[in-house]
């Protein structure tokens, strides 16, 4: 499978390339050649699959020739090894579980996948490969633990000193092993900042083999579309239910979109944003206009120009009549986030997140009588626990593997937000 760039300036690339440059100099995305449809029978043969088996189907196009068949079916297997279950939480409402993975939030799916790729690049090219990323919370988690005990594979976290919630802290800074946390004293843009200098800096840059673990690099993006297959297996008459997707970066509802694509049979999608709608609002007017991003309850979601919005415009020929036929818009603000958990709770008993409340709270409003609907349920409550406090009115019980987490040591190593500090550091971990 070759790759273009959406911007169409950038020679077009094999999927090791996209892999490794993340983004193409003419700033676009990367985006496949074409989109492989599975036959009917591919797919009527998987209704009992795996999710690794179902991952294996649908990556093989995407990844030929740069990973062998082998290659492949032990990253997928690695990957994806976590349930995705799809749970009822009322009589038309379910919700999809992506959240058991070993973060507790779906990043770990997309992240997972990219680490083992990288990995598999590594062993061939004899060389160690470093990951530079900074996190405001949820990603530098994912990404850590999915690179964790990857062989060839160095990882280095950059993240505010006193910014990330505590849970979020230990999952960066516990692991060890090749996984270095660097706690900045700035906030999450300073650590961007020196992320972005790195990358600038050629002697540094070649000297430690830098790549990055960006949300929108393809590794990450294209194994989303997993849980979607699993969900058209899974579900009677998906192609009738309305999918809702709580949505910052687009990158998992592009991401279920190409499994539509590949002929999974799914229903219309809802993008569900917080006060940062850019997209709702876009849907509705065909003006794309970015407004100052807002700070909100489901803050993994702050988006204010989200960048996989371009992979969008391709999967629908940039055809606004046909992108809105199946794509439709839904915005919830912080007051109806703690209302919408609040209110599920007392009615289902089910535990909502803030960026799943808004999921939920697009289907109760938007669901024809008769028609089902599917939330995706994108991080576990607990990791946003204050909020959800406010929400309930008391404490969420810490569930178990928070409680482990809580109590492992913190090892980071703190720094200012001065570059030279940074480069001396990154020179000597080498
Ligand atoms: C990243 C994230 C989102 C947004 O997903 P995108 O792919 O960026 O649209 C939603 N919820 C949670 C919990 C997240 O961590």
């Amino acid at each position: 499978m070759k790759y273009f760039s959406t911007n169409r300036e950038s020679n077009e690339v094999s999927f090791k390339e996209a892999v490794i440059n993340s983004l193409p100099a003419d700033k676009g995305l990367y985006f496949p050649k074409s989109i492989p449809a599975l036959d009917a029978r591919t797919i009527v043969n998987l209704k009992d699959a795996s999710l690794p088996a179902i991952g294996f189907e649908m990556m093989k196009d995407f990844v030929q020739p740069d990973l062998t068949k082998s290659q492949l079916k032990d990253i997928v297997e690695d990957a994806l090894s976590f349930e995705i279950p799809l749970v009822q939480a009322e009589e038309n409402i379910f919700s999809l579980e992506l959240f058991h993975g070993p973060t507790y939030a779906f990043k770990d799916v997309g992240a997972r996948f990219l680490a083992r790729c990288l990995g598999e690049f590594a062993k061939k090219d004899a060389r160690e490969t470093t990951i530079l990323v900074a996190t405001s919370g949820d990603t530098g988690g994912a990404v850590a633990n999915g690179f964790y005990g990857v062989e060839g594979v160095k990882v280095i976290i950059l993240y505010p000193s006193g910014k990330v919630s505590d849970l979020q802290e230990k999952q960066l800074t516990t692991l060890g092993g090749n996984i270095t946390a660097l706690e900045v004293e700035g906030d999450f843009d300073d650590c961007q900042a020196l992320v972005k200098q790195a990358f600038l800096d050629k002697e540094l840059s070649e000297k430690l083999n830098l790549t990055s673990a960006n949300s929108i690099n393809i590794a990450r993006w294209m194994p989303q579309s997993i849980y979607y297959a699993s969900l058209a297996l899974k579900m009677q008459n998906a192609e009738e239910a309305l999918i809702a997707v709580p949505s910052g970066n687009y990158g998992n509802v592009t991401a279920g979109m190409l499994a539509k694509r590949m002929s999974f049979p799914l229903g219309k999608f809802l993008v569900c944003s917080n006060a940062n709608d850019v997209v709702p609002r876009y849907l509705e007017s065909c003006e794309y206009e970015v407004l100052p991003t807002v700070a909100t309850y489901a803050n993994a979601m702050d988006v204010s120009n989200p960048s996989n919005f371009p992979r969008m415009l391709e999967l629908y020929d940039h055809t606004f009549d046909d992108l809105i036929q199946d794509v439709s818009g839904f915005t919830l603000h912080d007051e109806q986030i703690l209302e919408t958990i609040e209110q599920c709770h007392k009615e289902t008993g089910y535990v909502l997140d803030p960026h799943g409340a808004i999921g939920y709270a697009g289907l109760k409003e938007r669901l024809k009588i008769d028609q089902q609907g599917v939330f995706l349920e994108t991080a576990h409550p607990i990791k946003f626990a204050p909020v959800m406090e406010k929400a309930l009115g008391e404490k969420l019980e810490m569930p178990e593997f928070a409680e482990d987490l809580m109590l492992k040591q913190k090892k980071s190593t703190k720094m200012s937000s001065e570059y030279s500090e940074f480069k001396n550091l990154l020179k000597r971990t080498s």
